[in-house]
């Protein structure tokens, strides 16, 4: 018998929350926790910040709501102005949406809809790695790569061919170029055997967020899928749901490898964990044609409203004006050095890895075999708990068969400073050190 109607999850109940300011919160009783995470890596500029509350009361004063489709609304363009500059103008368009799943379907219905008016229909395949995670609903869950989630809807989701994205962690192939020249190789045999001309897009996350704790592409990789896309005619989407608006050290992830996609996702961090906002970026050309065949045939209601994008806009003009990006790489680097020390203290702490604010930490049984804990150990959730004891939020997620073990990301907000850095990593190693006596 549950004393609450909310069924989010399985699992111990939890504190209730009392207030946030900075890089904490508060429970009820008074505990406090540093947000290690920015609550699901969303909460990027921290809490309770009063430059956000008031861009918020001043759009609410002069309207919340208008309909996408009846006026045009001033926040709206700015926002879409300010990211097509966060592109550096490679992708002129804007569609804005409420969340990460709704821009992911966003973005696979404009790739066939553009196939569509061009006259290939033909195209119905999307090609995505595994693991990965693209969202929840139905179609964005067809692209995902994540079992535990998939398992239920296998057989009523549209799917996707899957295919293993780069692992600089496990690979086998002898040095880092002959493993993605492998991955490559196995990604253009899975689009051949499909028929090339039959794929709509590949879609891949450039850092990977949750499903595989930070594990990171590098240039190679991207041009190669970047040629792939060329030579068989089909679209290049980068999900930056996770890994966008600033979040390892440059407006987009894709920046630091300068591989530029075809349709960019981001959401998440864009409204700051304010109000809900996500959005899809597009190549002009792509939006002309579907245009051009008589307009996109998808939305959403709360799409655009002024309310999100005076969010949004404020919350850039915030990572502007503060320099945060600087911070977070700065920032980063001292979260590196941190983990790194404390993988030295553990040896099975198999992994740290990621950019900027986005660190993945991989716990394996055996270091040297780099073989996961069993999934029963339910580690991920240990340390979770162990760490909120502390006073530490993390953001863990279950080992996946053969894949990646457990794993949690560190990813505080972008204002986290010096002194608070240390004190996540001080409360990380209390959590690790008791976790060490149990797993010993
Ligand atoms: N894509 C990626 C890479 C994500 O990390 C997430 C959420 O974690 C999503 C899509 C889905 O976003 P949302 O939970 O806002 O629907």
């Amino acid at each position: 018998m549950t004393t609450s109607p909310l069924f989010y999850q399985a699992g111990p109940a939890m504190p209730e929350v009392s207030h946030g300011h900075g890089v904490f919160l508060w429970d009820t009783d008074g505990k406090e926790y540093l947000d290690g995470c920015s609550g699901a890596i969303s909460c990027n500029l921290g809490h309770g910040r009063e430059d956000l509350r008031d861009a918020m009361l001043a759009q609410l004063d002069r309207v919340a709501f208008t309909y996408r489709t009846q006026f045009e609304n001033a926040p709206a363009v700015a926002l879409a102005e300010a990211l097509v500059e966060m592109t550096e103008g490679a992708l002129e368009k804007v569609f804005f949406v409420s969340s990460g799943s709704e821009a992911v379907e966003s973005a696979l219905k404009l790739a066939r809809q553009y196939f569509v008016a061009r006259g290939e229909a033909r195209r119905r395949h999307f090609v995505s790695l595994r693991p990965s995670y693209h969202g929840s609903t139905l179609g964005a869950l067809g692209v995902t790569g994540y079992q535990p989630l998939e398992a239920p809807f296998a057989d009523i989701t549209a799917g996707s061919l899957k295919v293993p994205g780069p692992d600089f962690y496990r690979q086998r192939d002898g040095d880092r170029d002959a493993h993605v020249r492998r991955v490559l190789e196995e990604t253009r045999e899975k689009i051949e055997a499909a028929g090339g001309e039959t794929v709509i897009a590949i879609v891949l996350e450039p850092v990977g967020g949750a499903s595989t704790g930070a594990r990171l592409v590098d240039q190679a990789y991207l041009e190669g899928l970047r040629a792939l896309c060329d030579e068989f005619g089909c679209l290049l989407i980068f999900d930056e749901v996770l890994c966008g608006i600033g979040r390892t050290g440059t407006w987009f992830a894709y920046q630091q490898w300068g591989v530029t996609p075809d349709l960019l996702i981001t959401a998440k961090g864009l409204g700051a964990g304010y109000y809900p906002v996500g959005a899809l970026l597009a190549r002009e050309a792509i939006v002309e044609t579907v245009m051009a065949g008589g307009g996109f045939q998808h939305g959403h209601t709360y799409a655009g409203n002024p309310l999100a994008c005076a969010t949004g806009l404020a919350a850039i003009e915030a990572i502007r004006r503060e320099g945060l990006l600087e911070n977070v790489r700065a920032r980063g680097e001292q979260l590196r050095h941190g983990l790194e020390a404390l993988q030295a203290r553990h040896d099975w702490i198999g992994d740290v890895r990621g950019l900027g604010l986005l660190w993945g930490v991989e716990l394996v049984m055996d270091p040297v075999a780099k073989t996961p804990f069993p999934a029963e150990a339910n580690l991920f959730a240990r340390v979770t708990a162990l760490a909120k004891e502390e006073g530490l939020l993390i953001y863990p997620r279950r080992t996946l068969n053969g894949l990646c073990g457990d794993h949690f990301l560190v990813s505080p907000p972008f204002t986290i400073n010096e002194h608070e850095v240390e004190q996540l990593l001080e409360r990380l190693a209390r959590a690790l050190d008791r976790l060490d006596r149990e797993v010993a």
